[in-house]
């Protein structure tokens, strides 16, 4: 039975990576900061995950549950993921995003050299490079988290020159009814269940023309587990291959619901939310990862929209 170590595992993305794991026989173990079963969709996981304490800031923490779980394959997916707060707090954002994973990094060279890493790299490294986006393309970062992101991606291939078998998915925006609650798109999903629920407050949103390429995570930690089991190691894009714009997610969430009205009935553009470093389009070119890896989204954009939707109802 092969091991697993997933940083990140209370998240969107490790709560799906999780489920996949444990569907295909992994024992897997999870690095968390606090008790799991405060998190809905961790709960029906309890006894089926051995969850570790640790924290990516603590040396100690992470050799410990190294050592404890003894993985074959390492899932780096902690992260201080919310833009607008790596503003607020970019060492922090850099402590956790890029010091976490040197100090597994160190860790694992120096105890296990052959596990198998995968690092959860980031669109948002690209910027407004612009163009349909490959893993060739240039990266230009906007923000301190993309930055962060962008110097974790250049460890991981320095590690990689060493020999080490680290990769790094360059993943575009992907949702679920597991997305944090402050982002965008779930900022919208929940709008819409208040409003068939009789809340009838208008939606605040920021720029609603920047597009981004949008897939559904339990497709996307597939592509993760994929990675990590091709003959050599290397990185790949994972998104979809087309852009919406957030009028057009919203667009779409409204006629799920039938709404009678248009965008600007629903959302009012509210300035504190536009970003001065606004990335404007977002959107990457899946061909490697469908031709390599054999893998497709399964989810399309409407049916993302609506899933969100529905379980923002039911809860
Ligand atoms: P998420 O739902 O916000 O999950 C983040 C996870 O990181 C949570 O489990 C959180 O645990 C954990 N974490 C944060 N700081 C930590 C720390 N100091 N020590 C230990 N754990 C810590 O994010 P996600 O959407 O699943 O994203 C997973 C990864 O993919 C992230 O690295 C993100 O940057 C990257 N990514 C995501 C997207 C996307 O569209 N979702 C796109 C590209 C890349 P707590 O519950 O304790 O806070």
């Amino acid at each position: 039975m092969k091991r697993a170590l997933i940083t990140g595992i209370t998240g969107q993305d490790g709560s799906y990576l999780t489920e996949h794991l444990l569907s295909l026989g992994y024992d897997v173990f999870g690095l968390v900061r606090r008790n799991p079963e405060g998190v809905s969709w961790m709960q029906p996981l309890a006894n089926k995950v051995t969850f570790i304490y640790g924290d990516m800031r603590d040396p100690l923490s992470l050799a410990a549950a190294f050592q404890k779980a003894d993985p074959d394959e390492v899932y780096n997916l902690a992260a201080q993921v919310f833009i607008p707060t790596s503003w607020v707090v970019p060492e922090e954002t850099f402590n956790v995003n890029v010091g976490g994973l040197a100090r597994l990094l160190y860790i694992i060279e120096r105890t296990k050299p052959n596990t198998r890493i995968y690092q959860a790299s980031s669109s948002e490294m690209y910027g407004n490079i612009g163009g349909i986006l490959t893993e060739e393309s240039a990266f230009a970062p906007k923000s301190p988290y993309g930055v962060s992101k962008l110097a974790a991606h250049e460890l991981c291939r320095v590690y990689r020159e060493k020999g080490m078998y680290v990769v790094s998915g360059i993943l575009f925006n992907h949702e679920s009814p597991r997305r944090g609650p402050e982002m965008v798109t779930r900022k919208i999903t929940r709008a819409v269940a208040g409003w068939i629920k009789g809340d009838r407050t208008k939606l605040k949103l920021g720029n609603l023309d920047s597009r981004r390429d949008w897939g559904f995570a339990g497709d996307y930690v597939k592509a993760m587990h994929l990675m990590l089991q091709q003959p050599k190691a290397q990185d790949f894009v994972i998104g979809t291959g087309e852009s919406h714009s957030v009028r057009e997610f919203v667009a779409e969430a409204l006629n799920s619901i039938k709404f009678v009205g248009s965008v600007e009935d629903f959302v009012e553009v509210d300035p504190q939310f536009v970003r001065k470093n606004e990335i404007h389009n977002l959107v990457g070119n899946p061909r490697k990862a469908q031709q390599e890896l054999g893998w497709s989204t399964v989810i399309d954009f409407p049916e993302l929209v609506k899933m969100m939707i529905e379980a923002d109802l039911g809860a």
